[in-house]
């Protein structure tokens, strides 16, 4: 599928960043610019947040399109933001390139509707605690409304584990790229929680076979307006990126048939 000129699923890597909040233009700027020159091809922030809490930021709204949309034109990223309700549709699709789809209202199934039929490509992020068989039924909601260009992104499930905000289920990307044709992405940034893990998180989705990346980037992340913790600054997004390269490289010659036998036979040894 394509956001702009950018094709995902096809076989290149597309790794898409920004700062969880859209807070001003200066920061979003000064992100998108920098994410762009460490190599990442879209550009994400939230105007409107899905907070666990109702006395946390829940984002500038329009104003926060606003500031994307500026940063798209400054940067050159086409933008990947959050539309949470059906009546913000039209609003977001007018600025935003591809509309994300929240893990809380993964199967809001009148958001789900309205925003496969803006005609925007959607990014579907998998519920805390949905099945495969759930995150499935909502991506064919989509395609069911005229809307074929879905993107699946793992986020981590909630699991009695605690240690971590939430469990990467790496084995999902492995199952989706098999059972279903649609491209799939990894968000390591909300499986882990935490900044320290997200670039591991994100070497073993390339290696699982994952189309892209969703991770967050702040110019100052212990003064972002909401989960700082996970998010990387700029010197973390460039180590992790170069960290990336050999991973991505072994993806891409997997996908080439010819190094793909070469490799296979490798691995049976
Ligand atoms: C986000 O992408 O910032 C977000 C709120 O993610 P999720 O819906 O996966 O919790
Ligand atoms: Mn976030």
């Amino acid at each position: 599928m394509r956001v702009g000129d950018i094709e995902i699923g096809a076989g290149d890597f597309v790794t898409m960043a920004g700062p969880c909040s859209v807070e001003t233009d200066i920061q979003l700027i000064s992100t998108a610019c920098h994410v762009r020159s460490a190599g990442a091809r879209i550009l994400r922030g939230g105007a409107f947040k899905p907070r666990s809490s109702p006395y946390a930021f829940q984002g500038h709204g329009l104003a926060g399109l606003q500031m994307l949309a500026r940063a798209r034109e400054r940067s050159g990223l086409p933008v990947v933001t959050e539309v949470m309700s059906e009546c913000d549709v039209a609003m977001v699709a007018e600025y935003a390139d591809m509309l994300q789809i929240g893990s809380r209202n993964m199967e809001n199934f009148a958001l789900l509707e309205a925003a496969a039929q803006s005609g925007k490509p959607i990014l579907l992020k998998r519920g805390m605690v949905a099945t495969l068989s759930d995150f499935l039924r909502s991506a064919e909601i989509v395609l069911e409304n005229g809307n074929p260009n879905v993107i699946l992104c793992e986020r981590g499930i909630r699991t009695f584990e605690t240690a971590l905000r939430n469990t990467f289920d790496v084995s999902a990307i492995v199952l989706l790229k098999q059972i279903s044709h649609l491209p799939v992405i990894a968000d390591p940034s909300h499986a882990a929680g935490c900044r320290d893990l997200v670039p591991a998180l994100a070497r073993i989705a390339v290696t699982a076979g994952a189309d892209g990346l969703l991770v967050e980037v702040h110019p100052s992340p212990d003064d972002a307006w909401s989960d700082g913790d996970q998010t990387l600054s700029f010197a973390d997004f460039d180590e992790m990126m170069v960290s990336l390269k050999p991973y991505v490289g072994l993806r891409e010659r997997r996908n080439d048939p010819v190094h793909a036998e070469a490799i296979a036979m490798g691995e049976a040894q």
